[in-house]
């Protein structure tokens, strides 16, 4: 029997608005995401904001009403770079990245990656830009975290990469997202790999026995406890077992609780 395409089970399309095509399509060019394009499981493409301006200088910018410092991104440029990605008739869900948006987190990239429609980043520069494209245009507001960059395409290229990676098939057996931070609502366990001892730092005994029940417990009370340790406001939110709630009482009572990993190990 032929075997179907990965493509035919999930893909992800994603469109982005820049003045930097440039930035966007490197980063794209490279390592996992390349191949995933190459596999028809991520579709990117980057359209130059200029190529949508009127003027001979492809302007997109202009100085602020009222005043103030910096520019502003004209909103002409920007409806007729959305009207003519959308004249092809796909659903899209048009996203704008701005630090005053929602707040990104692993549970939002999840939930991007059931997402059927493209999604459309609009990537700001400048002061910002202009608030009437925020009521025609945009259907959510997105923030990568609370500071101020100089431009929207880290902010797209941040949610993009964290998207396509929870696509089947992105990842190899070797990247597996299935047992990383966040994705239990908790951090991940320690890794190590070879050699077994280096200057006086050993492996835990643990990983090198090949007992498989002991490893995952071990990796499970790792995770606990630098959960509590590093991020316990996850801990609320967390799926947690009745033996998770165990260990992590364990954890609180023992003097040293989170920090005697390597006693243990
Ligand atoms: N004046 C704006 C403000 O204070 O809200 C900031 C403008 S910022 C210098 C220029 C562009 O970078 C924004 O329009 C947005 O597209 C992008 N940007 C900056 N910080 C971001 C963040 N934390 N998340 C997502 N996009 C961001």
């Amino acid at each position: 029997m032929e075997e179907t395409p990965l493509a035919l089970y999930m893909s992800i399309g994603f469109d982005i608005i820049t003045i930097f095509p440039g930035m966007v399509s490197a980063y794209i060019g490279e390592s996992i995401l390349k191949r995933a394009v190459q596999k028809g499981l991520l579709d990117v493409k980057v359209y130059n904001l200029r190529d949508h301006a009127t003027d001979k200088h492809r302007t997109v910018d202009d100085y602020p009403y009222g005043g103030g410092s910096g520019m502003v991104m004209k909103i002409e440029p920007l409806y007729t770079a959305v009207q003519a990605i959308k004249a092809d008739g796909l659903e899209r869900l048009t996203v704008m990245l701005s630090p005053q948006g929602r707040r990104y987190d692993q549970a939002a990239a999840e939930s991007l990656s059931q997402e059927k429609r493209r999604i459309l980043f609009i990537c700001g520069r400048y002061e910002g830009i202009d608030e009437r494209v925020k009521e025609s245009l945009v259907d959510d507001e997105v923030s990568i975290g609370d500071y101020v960059l100089t431009g929207g395409e880290l902010g797209a290229l941040v949610i993009i990469d964290s998207v396509a990676r929870l696509i089947p098939g992105v990842l190899g057996d070797e990247e597996s997202a299935k047992e990383e931070s966040f994705t239990w609502g908790i951090l991940d366990y320690p890794h190590y790999t070879r050699p077994p001892e280096f200057m006086g730092m050993r492996v835990p005994e643990v990983l090198l026995s090949g007992n498989h029940k002991d490893i995952a417990d071990y990796r499970r009370k790792e995770a606990l406890r630098r959960t509590l340790q590093k991020r316990p406001d996850l801990l609320g939110k967390a799926a947690l077992s009745k033996r998770d709630y165990d260990i992590l009482n364990e954890l609180c009572s023992s003097k040293t609780g989170i920090n005697d990993a390597e006693e243990e190990g």
